[in-house]
């Protein structure tokens, strides 16, 4: 044990949360299969590389000193299914014109990092559901089971279908990127006809006018030498929730060139997890001393954590000591989630011991998951005016602390989906079955998404 307390990293290996307790643990009926699986996994090229990964967490670095801005949005549960041209095309643009506007409010880069290519896997409360009346194992995302009632025993091959799913996905997006699919000499498609308040959809056109009115200027006098208008970055992340599989893909590979030195590695290499830029740890699976954390601990990518309302001040600092314990400022994303209700209680104390622990961190903000509720039939939904409200919440409350939102984190589709209730399109509970098609979590549809970018950057330029 280090001086701190805290176990030094000498000790640990890709393998070592094996010896923790852990939470939403798997059981396979054959684990020769599993091995088979994951010995396949361990053989198959990164899907994404050190050089990419250490970019993204110096773009994070940028985003916890206030420089920039983080926006992550994406499924709550994706699908195998979503892996194809329609639902990634449309998640890219939505992403996109959300990041544009974010920029034109905030007037800083915008960091985009999408719930894709690997977020296949979902905690559950509980370990069985009621479908049509019958008990049956809960749906655990398709990394594990199928949604089916009768494939909802774990199947080790998903394993290695959601690193082929994740692979191309993530190909696509690359392919996209790189012809054209985010060049900003193309006009966009704002289509802002659905808002019905007239005030509010003349105050949408300006920024969107504005917008425009940007980037042709910068066309004409060729501000764009570099060909920064040409395309984005777009990196990926998921929950790291089931760590057969994020071991499988966790490599000692080298450092690119420029890494930062405080890495303690004496063969200039270090544990990264290649099957994602970025990970996080979900609030179900934060346990100080559980498995979790402990894979966590070791890896070079940048990393999330989700604070829920049950954590506490000095709960918080002692996980940051773990998992960052050379405080390297932008490692660590604090992705808080209290509730609407909640959020003034619990921001405050967190942002002032963060502060105290001497640790810099990305506050962001995820105003989906406290804000959750069921209408009087049962359906799981959440309201537009609850999650915007967490969000004000949570850039006042920074704002008295002297602190600053870093960043959100949004469950989001680019399809016209309805559910969640609220919006410039007026959804209503009764609306809500009308084309519900999560597997999880009720998603912002495209309009909700982009409305929310609206109001969080006309929140800036007040
Ligand atoms: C999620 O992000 O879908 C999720 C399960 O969140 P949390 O861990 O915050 O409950
Ligand atoms: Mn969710």
């Amino acid at each position: 044990m280090a001086p701190n307390g805290v176990e030094s990293s000498a000790d640990w290996s890709p393998t070592s949360w094996r010896s923790k307790p852990i939470k939403q643990v798997v059981t396979y009926d054959s684990p020769n299969a599993a091995s088979a699986a994951l010995a396949k996994l361990s053989s198959l090229p990164p899907i994404v590389t050190p050089t990419e990964i250490a970019k993204l967490k110096a773009s994070l670095r940028d985003a916890a000193l206030g420089k920039s801005f983080l926006l992550q949005g994406g499924d709550c549960a994706e699908l195998f299914s979503y892996c194809s041209d329609d639902p990634i095309d449309s998640k890219i643009k939505l992403l996109l014109q959300m990041s544009l506007v974010l920029i034109w409010g905030s007037n800083k880069p915008v960091i985009r990092i999408g719930r894709m290519a690997g977020q296949f896997a979902k905690p559950r409360s509980s370990p069985t559901e009621m479908v049509n009346g019958k008990e049956v194992p809960s749906f655990r995302g398709d990394i594990l089971n199928g949604f089916d009632p009768e494939a909802r025993t774990p199947d080790p091959e998903r394993l290695v279908s959601a690193y082929f799913h994740s692979a191309t996905t993530l190909n696509y997006v690359r392919g996209q990127l790189a012809s054209g699919i985010a060049d900003l000499h193309n006009p966009l498609d704002w289509e802002l006809g659905h808002v019905r308040d007239d005030e509010l959809r003349e105050k949408y056109n300006k920024i969107v006018t504005s917008i425009s009115d940007s980037l042709r200027f910068m066309r004409t006098i060729g501000a764009d030498t570099a060909g920064q208008l040409q395309t984005v970055d777009l990196y990926t992340s998921h929950e790291g929730l089931v760590l057969e599989y994020e071991q499988s893909l966790t490599r000692r590979l080298r450092h690119p060139v420029g890494y930062p030195s405080s890495s303690s590695s004496t063969d200039g290499k270090g544990w990264y997890n290649t099957s994602a830029h970025f990970l996080w740890i979900g609030d179900r699976t934060r346990q100080i001393d559980g498995a979790h954390v402990e894979y966590f601990r070791g890896i070079e990518n940048p990393i999330g954590i989700k604070v829920g309302p049950s954590m506490k001040n000095d709960e918080l600092v002692k996980l940051l000591d773990i998992v960052n314990p050379t405080k390297e400022i932008g490692k660590v994303t604090l992705i808080t989630r209290y509730g609407q209700d909640k959020v003034e209680a619990m921001l405050g104390p967190h942002i002032e011991a963060v502060k105290g622990s001497g640790h810099t961190v990305v506050w962001q903000c995820d105003p989906m998951h406290g804000n959750t509720r069921s209408t009087p039939t049962g359906i799981k939904t959440r309201s537009f005016s609850s999650i915007f409200s967490e969000l004000s919440s949570a850039l006042k409350i920074h704002k008295q602390h002297g602190s600053f939102l870093g960043g959100m984190h949004l469950e989001l589709t680019g399809d016209a989906v309805t559910e969640c209730t609220g919006g410039s399109e007026g959804l209503e509970d009764e609306d809500l079955s009308l084309n519900y098609t999560t597997y999880c979590d009720p998603r912002l549809n495209e309009k909700q998404a982009l409305e929310l970018a609206f109001l969080v950057a006309g929140h800036y330029r007040e």
